[in-house]
């Protein structure tokens, strides 16, 4: 899909996947005037194909765009033109346990002009790949850096928006990080270091004396479409959920006081990974022994079942792509 600015949105297309033709000039390789989302389909046992609250998607595209002066993609047409591409890719989506088609939707600003200022063409696009199951064996615990550092995200930045430059902020901590054997790093706040923001692309939850917190969504972090799913289930099972702002200070307390009972990233790569360690200024805290809670069990197991159609969806957030 094009835009101009005297054409609006216009030429809707599905192509064979490869190489595409830009300017060097093209705003988004010199101002990071991007955006994008990700998504999945899966095949249930008994043969549909489903994705998952892709409307959820499209909203959160178009509050990115608007926050990179991008102009709206139509939502509805942005959906019939993803199952239309599912559709015609159906073949690749696996049926193995937890395997599923990853989607990439995705915009970039086309104009070749060096003015910084919001382009006059962009171009709309969908990729996708099968993905394999992201746990082989059951769902593991990971280790987490917290960083002191470096900062994903400042309040009035682009933290709230799905964008290239979040990504590439965060690049440096996360390869420091990965050297030191951390899978993932928590973000903190750009002013104290202290309150809690996001992992790398993970919401993050915590479960401290029966009830559950999570960081509030305050214009410097994602609004995890699996942080709000999450959110909804775990009410349903009467656990009240607080949003509000935590900081890191308090986790390490509740830690060391035995309070801290479960700790857990939501994203939908991985769905849940179960936090086991954090490792903040060099003070190790083990959470949950190191193992997997119950609640990040029964979470793991209720929303896969609901996304593989081994569940009921209660809460309608399934929508089937018909395959004819
Ligand atoms: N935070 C960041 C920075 C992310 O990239 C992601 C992945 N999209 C998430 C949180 C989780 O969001 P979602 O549940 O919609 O995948």
């Amino acid at each position: 899909l094009d835009y101009s600015v005297d054409k609006g949105w216009h030429d809707a297309r599905i192509v064979p996947y490869g190489p595409i033709t830009l300017d060097p000039a093209a705003k988004v390789f010199h101002y990071g005037q991007t955006i994008f989302e990700g998504l999945k389909a899966y095949r249930t046992a008994d043969g549909r194909i489903q994705l998952f609250r892709p409307q959820k998607n499209f909203q959160r595209l178009n509050l990115s765009n608007a926050r990179l002066s991008i102009p709206d993609v139509d939502g509805e047409l942005a959906l019939e033109a993803l199952k239309a591409l599912v559709r015609v890719d159906q073949d690749w989506i696996p049926d193995a346990p937890g395997t599923s088609l990853y989607i990439r939707p995705f915009v970039i600003a086309t104009q070749a002009a060096l003015g910084v200022a919001p382009s006059t063409h962009y171009k709309f696009m969908i990729i996708m790949s099968p993905v394999g199951a992201y746990y082989a064996e059951g769902i593991n615990p990971v280790k987490i850096f917290v960083e002191s550092d470096h900062v994903r995200a400042v309040k009035g930045g682009v933290g709230e928006a799905k964008t290239a430059g979040n990504y590439a902020a965060g690049l440096n901590a996360q390869e420091a990080a990965s050297k030191k054997g951390y899978s993932q790093i928590l973000w903190l706040d750009g002013v104290h270091r202290s309150y809690i923001e996001e992992v790398g692309s993970m919401n993050v939850f915590f479960k401290i004396n029966g009830e559950v917190h999570t960081p509030a969504l305050n214009g410097s972090i994602l609004a995890g479409i699996t942080r709000d799913s999450m959110i909804q289930l775990i009410k349903s099972w009467g656990i009240p959920v607080i949003e509000r702002p935590i900081t890191i200070e308090e986790i390490y307390e509740a830690g060391r006081t035995g309070a801290l009972e479960e700790a857990f990233g939501t994203g939908t790569a991985a769905v849940i990974s179960p936090v086991g360690e954090l490792n903040w200024r060099d003070e190790r805290l083990t959470i949950n022994g190191g193992k997997t809670g119950e609640l990040s069990s029964k979470l793991y197991e209720t929303l896969t079942g609901i996304q593989n159609g081994t569940l009921p969806d209660p809460f309608g957030w399934t929508v089937e792509v018909p395959q004819a």
